[in-house]
């Protein structure tokens, strides 16, 4: 059992000159793949290293399994670890970088050596277990680092951004196998990084940063599909969800090159319009026009091809095409939606806001 709740968590250095995080209220469930993802810079890391018990909390209450934490030195909270450089010992082999925290608990030697070889088994690096780490690729190293930590058996694993070293396929199978290391171990699991695929791919939910803040905690997709603000709206998704100023009118609302169906915002109000970039169609029927306006470049990806429009908003809406798109530069297009799929936020606070007056 390992449930980690953070209660209204805040660290700030230099004499609270700096608030590094702030109010930060999480509870990581049981066994739970629990994802922080944003910006380098919103205060993942220190999140994180409070977790470990490697940064003293300022504000708020951490807590394991209902036990406050805040005063327990790292070695004693049943943590691992796993950062971005792996940091192994150059000079041990594979097998005893495995096995040193076990054999420093005066783990008898028998046990030790079943337990790394289990581990290595269970991640690949049988075949390895009598190398050093100069001797190995960073792939092979992060997995040293990652298997240092199960060979433990802790309660709660924390990773750092630790695929970023990676090269870009590297990183998808190596994604691949932590998620299936987290469904065999069943462990709890706090996941940090900046990349949204990794976040979008592994996370049972996701905690989105920024500034120090928690900006949304959901599952992957229910954040992807309804963000709780501009700011998660335009950092999750590449591209970005579109976001436009429109107007809402009788029963429309209004975007300055076309109309979308609505009903239900007092009309004469001002509002954020947002419409993820694949939710668009390109329409002939120019009466049905959420927006039209001049394609003003065309990026061909291989399986899709990005449209960018240009209307009367200041940036772009970018439409996501297939892989074959009818449209040229300088053509003028009509896009369509599902209303279904707009969303919406207040002008001044970015806030998500619905007809209703719900909050998303
Ligand atoms: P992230 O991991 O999301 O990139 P960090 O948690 O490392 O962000 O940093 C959050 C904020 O705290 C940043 O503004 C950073 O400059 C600041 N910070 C981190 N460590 C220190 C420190 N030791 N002293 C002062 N400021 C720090
Ligand atoms: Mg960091």
């Amino acid at each position: 059992m390992a449930i980690v709740k953070l209660n209204k968590v805040g660290k700030s250095y230099g004499n609270g000159a700096v608030m590094a995080v702030e109010d930060v209220n999480i509870t990581i469930g049981d066994g739970e793949f629990m994802v922080l993802l944003g910006p380098s810079g919103c205060g993942k890391s220190t999140t994180l290293r409070m977790i470990a018990g490697l940064e003293s909390i300022t504000e708020g209450e951490l807590s394991i399994d209902g036990e406050r934490m805040n005063a327990v030195p790292a070695k004693n909270r049943d943590i691992a670890m796993v950062f971005q450089s792996y940091a192994l010992y150059p000079h041990m082999s594979v097998r005893d970088n495995l096995g040193f925290g076990l054999k420093r608990r005066q783990t008898d030697k028998a046990v030790v050596k079943k337990r790394v070889e289990e581990v290595a088994a269970s991640i690949g690096l049988t075949e390895y277990l009598d190398r050093k780490p100069h001797a190995l690729s960073g792939g092979q190293r992060q997995r040293v680092a990652l298997g240092r930590a199960i060979v433990r058996d802790p309660k709660v694993f924390l990773f750092d951004e630790p695929l970023s070293n990676l090269d870009a396929s590297l990183r998808v199978s190596t994604r691949a196998e932590l998620v299936r290391l987290h469904r065999e171990l069943g462990a709890t699991m706090i996941y940090v990084t900046h990349d949204q695929v990794e976040a979008m791919t592994m996370g049972d939910r996701v905690c989105i940063m920024s500034h120090g803040e928690v900006a949304q905690i959901g599952k992957p997709m229910d954040v992807y599909l309804n963000p709780a603000s501009t700011f998660v709206a335009s950092f999750l998704g590449n591209p970005p969800m579109n976001l436009m100023p429109a107007t809402v009118g009788e029963g429309v609302i209004e975007t300055g090159s076309g109309t979308l169906a609505y009903t239900g915002f007092a009309p004469g109000i001002e509002i954020t319009l947002g419409l993820r970039p694949e939710d668009l169609r390109p329409t002939t029927n120019a009466a049905e026009a959420v927006i039209s306006g001049r394609v003003s470049s065309l990026e061909s990806l291989g399986a899709e091809t990005l449209v960018h429009v240009e209307t009367n908003a200041e940036k772009p809406v970018i439409l996501r095409d297939g892989r074959i798109t009818p449209a040229r530069i300088d053509d003028i297009i009509h896009l369509t939606c599902d209303p279904e799929m707009a969303r919406f936020f207040d002008v001044d606070t970015g806030r998500a806001i619905t007809p209703s007056g719900d909050k998303t």
